[in-house]
């Protein structure tokens, strides 16, 4: 009898931990999922329960003995809170970015995190930390320590599991992507660069280019390609525009896409030291500049630290996040920057198309409907996915005309380029977005522009370029395009 009520008290003060783990801690990564219906509500449902569950397998562990439950669990629970205040609050993701600036702020700007309701949470969390350290110890220890660790190993199986079948699904959530994002960012960057540059041929001349990064954007969704819909409103009425509507890439996702575009590196990748653009263009006297709507991942991180300087709009927010800043948040700092120097090149990395759709513009530009109403692709019709992928290309449009706008009103040469980093999967072979790979995520966006003076100085360079528009290509030849076009022999 007497062990009956042991094993009670201890199945109580389990269930009462993950209660409030959940509430203090793994709740905040599913706060702000735009649910809508009563599917996606019990799909995310499941989702919490089997990420729970492996947390408390964990949980387990961690208060097998008071000390470890002292020592361990108590200022673990209070880290990982800290962090979850920020996922309700302002939908943060922790990503090794975040976890940099918070381990490399300096202190006065650490000071401005601290507000009263920070500091009310931190407090409900000491308050529940305390509770739970006299319960443990009232308890005492497990009375079925076998069984219950048995349970509590096929518990913590789940994480292996579920990340095995659906790689990031769990990783990329409260309490472990703070382990993860921890973990990345301790390891050495991957890949290596150049530091040496030799010397250079190239024309002095004044110059400014805007390198547009796109993200997601497939090249035969645009309406100046030929889509039957017209997402281009805007670039169809600006003349000279030139697209390379055969651009190929291997590589479906940012962080292998991006450094492949930046350096000398080519489709296949060598294991082998490569070269950043910006570090040709640093060398060949150009001032360059990094403006972000991304987080940086660590694939492409050392290629970014090769530009002079480096803004990132929304550093805390990545794609996991439904609050994103907008990518015309790029332009404001493009515009302080452009006037300042001769010889610029402005890198502007959109968060583009990239699902989740509804974020990535404004009503305005809600041009094709319905839209997707759901964040769970499974309920959504094709017809919803397409319209609001083809409404974000609608935005983009606009975006780039802006940049072209401000480009004319220079009084020198400019030149735009817009890449997108890879195409996206919309129902091809029942596949969708970008992660799994597929033909339609292979023929990324490729675009270039002129302003008249560039064409008047530069006129053999933009007949050379015009005269390959239909020729078939891999994104290999865009490092090679952007020297050429700065005149770096
Ligand atoms: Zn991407």
């Amino acid at each position: 009898m007497a062990n009956q009520s042991a094993i009670k008290h201890h199945l109580l003060f389990h269930l009462s931990l993950n209660t409030v783990v959940v509430g203090l801690v793994t709740g905040a990564s599913y706060y702000h999922l735009p649910l809508s219906g009563i599917k996606d509500t019990l799909t995310y449902f499941i989702h919490l329960i089997i990420l729970q569950s492996s947390v408390a397998g964990i949980l387990y562990f961690l208060s097998f003995k008071l000390w470890i439950f002292r020592l361990v669990f108590s200022p673990l629970f209070f880290l990982f809170s800290a962090f979850a205040f920020w996922a309700y609050t302002q939908d943060i993701s922790v990503t090794p970015h975040l976890i940099q600036a918070a381990f490399e702020s300096k202190p006065d700007i650490a000071i401005d995190v601290i507000s009263g309701p920070f500091m009310a949470y931190l407090g409900i969390s000491i308050t529940v930390i305390y509770l739970l350290n006299r319960w443990r110890k009232a308890i005492g220890d497990s009375p079925q320590p076998l069984l219950f660790g048995l349970l509590a190993l096929v518990c913590l199986s789940l994480y292996p599991l579920t990340e095995t079948y659906r790689p990031g699904s769990l990783q990329n959530r409260l309490p472990y992507n703070v382990v993860y994002s921890i973990r990345e960012y301790q390891k050495r960057p991957s890949l290596t660069l150049n530091q040496v540059m030799p010397d250079l041929e190239y024309h002095k001349d004044s110059l400014v280019m805007i390198l547009v990064l796109g993200e997601s954007v497939r090249a035969d969704h645009l309406g100046i390609n030929g889509y039957h819909r017209n997402t281009t409103p805007s670039l169809n009425t600006i003349p000279d525009i030139i697209s390379f509507k055969e651009l190929y890439t291997e590589h479906t996702y940012t962080a292998a896409s991006l450094p492949q575009i930046l350096t000398d590196q080519g489709q296949v990748i060598k294991d082998t030291t490569y070269t950043s653009v910006y570090s040709i263009l640093n060398r060949a006297n150009f001032q360059t500049h990094w403006l972000g709507n991304q987080t940086l991942e660590r694939g492409y991180a050392p290629v970014v630290a090769t530009n002079d300087s480096v803004i990132l709009i929304d550093a805390f927010k990545n794609v996991f996040s439904f609050n994103k800043r907008k990518d015309e948040d790029l332009l404001p700092p493009l515009k302080a920057i452009l006037p300042n120097s001769a010889r610029n090149v402005i890198s502007l990395h959109m968060i583009g198309s990239h699902w989740w759709y509804e974020d990535r513009y404004q009503d305005k530009h809600r041009r094709f409907t319905p839209v997707i109403d759901s964040k769970y692709i499974p309920s959504l019709s094709p017809d919803q996915l397409i319209n609001s992928y083809d409404n974000t290309i609608v935005y983009m449009d606009e975006f780039l005309s802006q940049i072209i706008d401000a480009l004319t009103q220079l009084k020198i040469p400019s030149v735009l380029v817009y890449i997108s980093d890879h195409g996206e999967q919309l129902g091809e072979g029942g596949k969708w977005l970008h992660a799994q790979a597929g033909e339609a995520a292979k023929n990324p966006a490729y675009l270039m522009w002129f302003s008249k003076k560039y064409q008047k100085r530069y006129p053999k360079k933009v007949e050379a370029l015009t005269s390959q528009i239909h020729d078939t290509s891999t994104t290999d030849r865009v490092f090679y395009d952007l020297l050429n076009l700065l005149g770096i022999e």
